[in-house]
């Protein structure tokens, strides 16, 4: 008799497909519904299925034929999974906590709501508010839609009064959410999962760099973070996770604040395995895709202590190099001891493509496994060792 139950998986990316490693492993079937029959999971999962995700039909469909429905993104319309919910679907993370990590003003509120440490915002429908908010806060601050931004799209720093006619054609109907511009120190992310009856584990606080608002570089732990701030930051995000009845991974973006309030203060909430998450797939007890997996079952969680004193995570952007596998040989020589992550996309300029995690041997310095990582990726980003690497 078959037993194991089927998880089906709206959209196709990248973190889709690294649902499958551990979906194969754990003996379960994942179906994919996919933007396209060339998107990243597809060549990993046995059943994909091409449809859009926007379509109430196509969607329905798709949810008769497994057991429990979650996200490889965040954009499937809350009003289709409110609906697959009535009709019985086991929708994990359910809508109504989705809604926080789909709507920027949504999430402020419930982070104010909660009492955690937000920055200064406010919901704005013309520049005539946001004049009037930074009047309050002070330049610069910061615009963002609510709704569907990514990778820093969607953002708009305005640094003072003159850049408000930069704003103009950002209002086209709707709120936007504005706020104070955060002199962070530094960008932070905990990682968390939580199943539905209850149970929930954090990760290590770790460390994020962004390039250009893309993630670059992903140190875990966070270096010389206060004990006292990871300690808060966690207690945030499973509180976060509690209270807004999540299920399955969420990260939580943060800003470093020191010296400042609480010390940090919430960015945004990802409900889904995060890019400052891949580094638990070889530095953590447990990965983030298998924790999902386990999560949206509500199955017993893994434990999630590192491996390694540290672990690094860099990303490998599309660049000079369009034949990865043919910078594999080089690659692979040059850091033996680091971990190679290709997802299965044409290269294009900018576009995440891949990530290398490398973890510190032990008593290896941070700054050697940053260099061990960079120097991987940037092979495979450029097609050749970097002139003046030095060997592992
Ligand atoms: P996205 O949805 O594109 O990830 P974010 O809200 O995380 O958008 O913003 C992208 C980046 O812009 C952040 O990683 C941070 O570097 C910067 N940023 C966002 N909000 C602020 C802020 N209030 N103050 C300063 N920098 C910010």
């Amino acid at each position: 008799m078959v037993t194991f139950p089927v998880i089906g998986v709206v959209g196709g990316g990248q973190l889709a497909r690294m649902m499958a490693g551990p979906a194969v492993e754990l003996g379960l079937e994942l179906h994919v519904l996919a933007e396209g029959p060339d998107v990243s999971a597809v060549a990993a999962v046995a059943h994909a299925q091409v449809g859009d995700y926007r379509d109430r039909e196509t969607l329905r469909a798709f949810a008769a034929g497994v057991d429990v429905v979650t996200f490889d993104h965040e954009h499937v319309p809350g009003e289709l999974l409110e609906e697959l919910v009535r009709d019985g679907v086991a929708v994990h993370p359910a809508p109504s906590a989705l809604r926080h990590a789909q709507d920027k003003l949504v999430m402020r509120r419930a982070v104010e709501d909660l009492g955690l440490p937000n920055p200064a915002w406010a919901a704005v429908s013309t520049t005539d508010d946001v004049a009037a908010f930074a009047a309050r806060t002070g330049w610069p601050v910061v615009l963002k839609t609510p709704r569907g931004g990514y990778d820093g799209k969607g953002v708009l720093v305005l640094r003072d009064a003159a850049g408000l006619a930069d704003a103009e054609g950002w209002f086209t109907g709707g709120d936007l959410l504005v706020e104070q511009f955060v002199p962070f120190s530094r960008e932070l992310s905990v990682l968390v999962a939580r199943r539905p009856s209850g149970d929930a584990v954090a990760w290590p606080v770790v460390e994020s760099i962004q390039v250009d608002s893309v993630c670059d570089e992903v140190l875990a732990p966070a270096p010389d973070l206060p004990p006292e701030v990871a300690d808060a930051v966690t207690a945030a995000a499973l509180r976060l996770a509690e209270q807004l009845g999540v299920t399955g991974v969420m990260a939580v973006e943060l800003f470093e604040t020191p010296g400042s309030g609480a010390g940090y203060l919430v960015n945004e909430l990802a409900m889904r395995p995060h890019n400052s998450g891949h580094w638990t797939m070889d530095g953590a007890v447990t990965g983030q895709f298998e924790q999902h997996l386990r999560a949206v079952l509500d199955l017993p969680l893994g434990a999630t202590a590192a491996v390694a004193p540290h672990a690094v995570m860099k990303n490998v952007l599309g660049g000079a190099n369009t034949d990865l596998y043919g910078a594999y040989r080089s690659a692979l020589s040059s850091g033996p001891s680091a971990k190679v992550h290709v997802y299965g996309k044409d290269v294009r300029p900018g576009r995440k493509i891949g990530h290398v995690n490398a973890l510190a041997a032990q008593d290896e310095p941070l700054a050697a496994v940053r260099a061990r990582a960079t120097r991987v990726a940037a092979i495979l980003r450029d097609g050749a060792e970097p002139p003046s690497s030095d060997q592992d």
